[in-house]
Formats: structure tokens, sequence, C-alpha cells
């Protein structure tokens, strides 16, 4: 056989091959624009009007291309109401294993969707709900989203409901929403976020105590979430809530800062930092079975109005490593609970490694050390802690603009000098340090 009839041969295998499985061999690109219209053919020269529309025309491995500007939403796009429910955008459609349908700033554009004129009555406001799974939604921003209802009730930012997704380099602030919630699905990676700023003024007394950063409340079966590199800060409940979750939730290198606050310091909602776990009052026979266990790690907890890193009310422990907490009122505060709901328990079940707390109101509280494993923090270690120990004490910092990857950006705060007494004071917990032994906190002095 020639090598001109083989390569013909292998065309026309390929070609049936591609026919059989009905996909086409190159991924297909569309375009959306604030000068847009979803009367256009979606290409960079005739954009759409909304990601809405664009998304009738993809199928797996395809990408959406956000251009930059403001895109003023209106509740004539509203995508879907259900009950209470006004879903605005609605992405359902999924991609595949290894071909993600990709929903993307376009270069470095930046794409805001502002809900600001959003108002239905009587209906909680979710902005983006993504039931598709194999999704990958990078670099959008959303701002303004309203909260209508007077009692109790939530508008949120993203609300993910599907599986596979990843969300990266997305900002929530600005609103009366929650940033980022998830309702239900696993294997979803949240990285990069950053939720600010969100404060429900309206419903309730007005003091925006349901309004996390970042919420994680699956029933049971959700399982491989990761939460890394996000940052809450001046929300007016929580910066992370755990909160009725039914499957273990890992949140690794995040910040949580001024939550419980206003910009202006006024007292809002709870103000936890990381609040990991809880069921409020349910009652024994409601509670999944077994009791999610959560793995915090990495993550900062800075002057937050409650807690920095708080178990509220867990029923058994949570993995804390690697952590650092600086001037909360409580830098660390275990409190967990009898399964018959009768009594508050101090901390049980814990595991704490390589903690480092400085100058909270209260330090360690809530904790039944003996009944937990605690050995190898800065509260049980011969470590003396003092201004010295620290390149940087500026909480600011933490507001800083992120790399130009989307990484969190590179600071001084509550990083260790060189001769802190500190550094190599830990244990190994499988993540990555240097030097002899990991550092106490979550950063890792380099050494060179
Ligand atoms: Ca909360
Ligand atoms: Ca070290």
């Amino acid at each position: 056989m020639s090598f001109l009839s083989s390569k013909i041969i292998s065309s026309v295998r390929l070609l049936f091959l591609s026919a059989l499985c009905g996909s086409r061999l190159v991924a297909a690109e569309y375009y959306v624009a604030t000068d847009g219209n979803d009367t256009n053919s979606g290409t960079l020269a005739s954009p759409f009007a909304s990601i809405q529309r664009a998304q009738k025309e993809v199928t797996a491995g395809d990408t959406v291309y956000v251009r930059g500007g403001t895109y003023k939403m209106s509740e004539a796009m509203i995508a879907q109401k259900k009950g209470i429910w006004a879903d605005v955008t609605l992405l359902n459609k999924s991609g595949s294993s290894g071909q993600r349908i990709k929903y993307w700033a376009y270069r470095n554009e930046k794409p805001i969707f502002d809900f600001t004129e959003i108002k239905p009555a009587n209906q909680r406001v979710t902005a983006f709900l993504i039931t598709g799974s194999w999704l990958h939604l990078k670099g959008l921003e959303v701002i303004g989203v309203q909260v209508t209802i007077l009692t109790h009730t939530q508008s949120i930012c993203f609300e993910n409901q599907g599986s596979n997704n990843l969300y990266e380099q997305l900002s929530m602030h600005d609103g009366q929403a929650i940033g980022f919630w998830l309702g239900k699905g696993s294997n979803n990676l949240i990285l990069n976020c950053d939720s600010y700023r969100n404060y429900d003024y309206t419903s309730e007394d007005h003091k925006g105590g349901n309004v996390d950063g970042f919420g994680f409340h699956p029933p049971k079966g959700s399982n491989n979430n990761v939460f890394r590199g996000c940052r809450a800060w001046f929300n007016s409940d929580d910066g992370f809530d755990f909160i009725s979750a039914g499957s273990s939730v890992t949140v690794e290198n995040c910040w949580a800062f001024y939550n419980g606050y206003s910009p202006k310091f006024e007292s809002l909602g709870d103000g936890n930092g990381f609040k990991a776990g809880g069921y409020g009052s349910t009652p024994a026979d409601r509670l999944p079975n077994p009791i999610p266990r959560h793995v915090i790690r990495g993550c900062v907890a800075a002057r937050n109005k409650a807690s920095g890193f708080y178990a509220n009310h867990h029923l058994g422990g949570n993995d804390w490593f690697n952590n650092t907490a600086y001037r909360n009122s409580t830098n660390f505060k275990m409190l967990c609970r009898s399964a018959d709901n009768a009594t508050e328990l101090p901390g049980y079940g814990h595991k704490m490694k390589n903690n480092l707390g400085y100058k909270g109101r209260r330090e360690v509280t809530n904790l039944n050390e003996s009944a937990s494993d605690v050995t190898g923090n800065y509260f049980n270690l011969p470590v003396t802690i003092t201004d010295k120990d620290f390149l940087g004490l500026n909480d600011a910092d933490l507001m800083l603009p992120r790399q130009a990857n989307g990484d969190l950006p590179l600071i001084a705060f509550l990083h260790l000098k060189p001769d802190s007494d500190l550094i190599n004071k830990g244990m190994d917990v499988g993540l990555p340090f240097s030097g002899t032994a990991p550092d106490l906190g979550a950063f890792e002095h380099a050494v060179k």
C-alpha cells in the first residue's frame, strides 16, 4: 500500500469515527459583548448580548468569551421563575469529561454584570444558577444583586448544583446577596474567587445576618468539593459558612477578614471567619450520618467580629491545620454540641496541628483537649509570640490586588521573620513545607 492510500484510509476512518461520535473535531468559540445583540451570529465581529443566548449554541469543549464592560441586567432577562426563586442566568447545559464548556472573560478584559435593576417582588434573586456539569467560569464579576423580601430570605450571586465545575477568578461584591453558594454536586473547585462588601440591608432586622461570602450547604453525597485561594471580607454575616452541610469540604489557603462589619466597622451579622459545621437545632434523627468532617488548612482569619475559626456547635471535630488567626474576638472557638441537642459541649474530636493565633481578644475556647488531638499548636508549644515574629502586621494587605494569574497577592502580613521561633516548630501533616519541619501558621517561611 502506498503512503498516499494509507493516508486516505486513515482520513476516511477519522471522518467515519467523528461522524459516529457525532462530535466536531474543532471546538467552537462564541462571543458576548455589551454592544452585542442576541440576534447576531455570536462571532467576535457580531457578538451576542447575553451568556444565556450563547449557551444555546454551545456543546462540550466550546468556549464563550465574554468581553469587558458593564452588562446592565434587566428583569426581562430572568431565565426562569420557580416558586420564590428568580434565576436570572441559568447555565443548565453540561460539557463532558475533559471537555468543559467555558464561560471566560476575554483575554484580560473585565466583564461586570450589574443586577441592581432586578427587583422581582417577593422573590429571591439568583444571579447565576448553575445546574450543568463540566463547566468552567472564569473572570466574571457580579455586583448589585438585590433583596426584595422583608422577612427571612436570601439572594445569591453564583449557586452551584452541578458537578465537576471549575469557578475561577470570580468576583462578587457590593450587593445584598451571598457571594457563592454550593447547594449540591461533587468534584467542584472554587479557585481564587473574591466575595466582599455584601450586605443585605433589606430583610429581617437589616443586619444582613444571612449574607456570607461563601456558603457550603449540600446534602449527603456531595463529595470532593474544594475552596482554594478565595477571599471574603466585609460580608455582613460570615466569611465562609458550612452550616447544615451533609458532606465534608476542604478549604485551603483562603482568607476571611472584617466579616460581620460594614466597611466603616459598624456591627452587622454574625461575623465569623470560617464557620465550619453545625446544624442549628436539628434533632438527632435528622442529622447526616456520618457527620461530615471538614478540613480547614492554610487559611487566615483576621479581625472578624466574632470568631476567626469556629466549629459552630458541630458534632465531632474537624481537621484544622496550619491556620493563622489574628485579632478576632475569639481566634479559635471549637464549640460542639451533643447529638440530642440538649447540651453544648467543649469541642471534641478535633485535630488541630500547626495553628497560630495572635492578639485575639480570646485565643482558644470551648476545646476539650483530652477528647481531641491538638498537640503541636501555638497554645501548647513552648513558643513566644510578639510583633517581632512577623514581617508585617498591616491587615489591609489582605485586600491587595491578586497576582496576574489570579493567585493571592504576595504580602508581608503575618509572614514570619527568618529568626522567628515559630519556624520549623510544627509537625508533618502532609502539606508541603521547607526547612526541617512545617512552621506554625498559614505562611511557610521559604528556606533558600
Ligand atoms: Ca452565616
Ligand atoms: Ca519550615
